[in-house]
């Protein structure tokens, strides 16, 4: 705890922790370490973990890194963060993220941007870039994160950490601040496969206080790291041929591929179609999600409530108004426009029926093949600033990213190499639902 509480320390420039919970973390350690000394210690013991701004920790503050939030304390924990603690692993901080998890560089914060370790100019990925960049600097062991459309392995990629989203519903989500609740996953970051595994079977699996979460019985992932086997891989020539994709991301996937076949795997380019339809579908349905979700912030249930409101009417008005950033005003207009009565059926009914589509297409090519990979990001880490005046290419960020969240299925960015810059490359793999264990397999192999 020491260690990474003297690493946080020394790298606060890099605006990665809203709150670091130093004393309770010194505390928890020597009451761990006992625990050690009987025998009685939890699976976790001594794993330091931090947690991104959109779990609820009990009486510790939770802010989405929102003004909305200011002043507002934790009433029960997550299920996810629950059962980290009930295995002894000790929380270290409270991470810096996108307003309401919206966005892809962590430049939506309302504490202002995450820095990205390797380059202070440059934007750490979002919207979980804290929790990437305190695996990345060494300022704990793992980070959890929350992944709708990528946000857990879009800002891996950027830091060069792994990065998983599970299967949708394999992990709760009592506790997650919602965002686009169909979409919403808690993700984990690492710099180990294997603790990403250990800690995934410790925090997936059936919740009382979770109606959607599965009932599957969780594998015991890091008893199948060490399983050998040939994999069969298919990929989309599209996502490698794409003009946008940066020439050494092509190149380093493509080496990839060329080795994992001369290793002799089978791999495969497979026919995809609806690639295309993966980042409309994600942008109206998330939008109109998180229109209906952040409703509840009406200045009156929680955090800031406008001083100066004449009626109920404005107060509601003011508060939302003086309190969420521009992005997240963005996604309310365009989620509120798309379920409004005469567009429902143009955007909202469509895209639902073209996300039933991609879920299908992309479970048929799991029949045949046990992994996916694409690049995690069309670029790496991009220079702050960069985007933040063009929404539509910030969007694009989450090209490849998307697709996992639309189908509902795990994946994981595996870092792999770096660019003329220094600058780390993700490589991303999909499985089938409920596959995280051939996934984590397949990482360490190619770690
Ligand atoms: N970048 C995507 C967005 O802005 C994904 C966000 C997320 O996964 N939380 O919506």
């Amino acid at each position: 705890v020491q260690y990474f509480l003297s690493n946080i320390q020394a790298q606060q420039h890099l605006n990665v922790f809203l709150s670091v919970y130093d004393k309770e973390a010194l505390t928890q350690a020597i009451v761990v370490d006992q625990k050690i000394k009987n025998g009685k210690a939890g699976k976790l013991a001594g794993l330091i973990v931090g947690i991104k701004d959109v779990l609820a920790y009990k009486d510790h503050p939770l802010q989405a890194a929102s003004k909305m939030l200011n002043g507002f304390y934790s009433q029960y924990t997550a299920t996810a963060v629950q059962r980290l603690l009930d295995e002894d692993a000790i929380i270290i901080g409270r991470q810096n993220c996108d307003e309401f998890a919206m966005g892809s560089s962590n430049e939506n914060s309302a504490f202002g941007s995450v820095l990205n370790a390797i380059d202070n100019n440059r934007v750490p990925g979002g919207s979980s870039g804290g929790s990437a960049v305190a695996v990345m600097a060494d300022m704990c062991h793992v980070s959890l994160g929350s992944d709708t459309g990528g946000s857990v392995r879009q800002p891996a990629a950027f830091c060069g950490v792994l990065g998983l989203k599970p299967t949708y519903s394999r992990i709760s989500r009592h506790g997650l601040v919602a965002f686009g609740s169909s979409f919403d996953c808690i993700g984990i970051f690492g710099n180990h496969v294997d603790d990403v595994a250990l800690v995934l079977e410790q925090i997936a699996g059936a919740d009382e206080f979770d109606s959607t979460v599965s009932q599957n019985v969780v594998s015991s992932y890091s008893n199948q790291l060490t399983e050998t086997q040939k994999f069969s891989i298919a990929y989309i020539p599209e996502t490698i041929e794409n003009p946008a994709l940066q020439p050494e991301i092509k190149a380093t996937i493509e080496k990839k591929l060329g080795q994992l076949k001369e290793a002799g795997h089978q791999v495969e380019p497979v026919n995809f179609p609806l690639m295309d339809y993966c980042l409309p579908t994600y942008y109206i349905l998330a939008t109109a999600e998180a229109s209906a979700n952040l409703s509840r912030y009406d200045g009156v249930r929680y955090g800031h409530r406008s001083a100066d409101a004449g009626d109920l009417t404005q107060l509601y008005k003011q508060s939302r108004t003086e309190c969420f950033g521009g992005e997240v005003k963005r996604r309310i207009l365009l989620g509120t426009y798309i379920l409004s009565a005469s567009y429902y059926d143009t955007y909202y009914a469509k895209a639902q029926k073209v996300r039933r589509l991609i879920r299908e297409q992309t479970k048929a090519l799991f029949q045949k093949y046990d992994i996916l990979i694409m690049p995690t990001t069309p670029t790496t880490a991009f220079p702050l600033g960069k985007n933040t005046d063009d929404p539509m290419a910030m969007y694009l960020a989450d090209i490849y990213s998307v697709h996992a969240n639309v189908a509902g299925i795990p994946g994981i960015s595996v870092p792999c190499g770096v660019d003329h810059q220094g600058l780390p490359i993700g490589l991303q793999l999909l499985a089938d639902d409920f596959e995280e264990g051939k996934l984590l397999a397949f990482a360490d192999f190619l770690m």
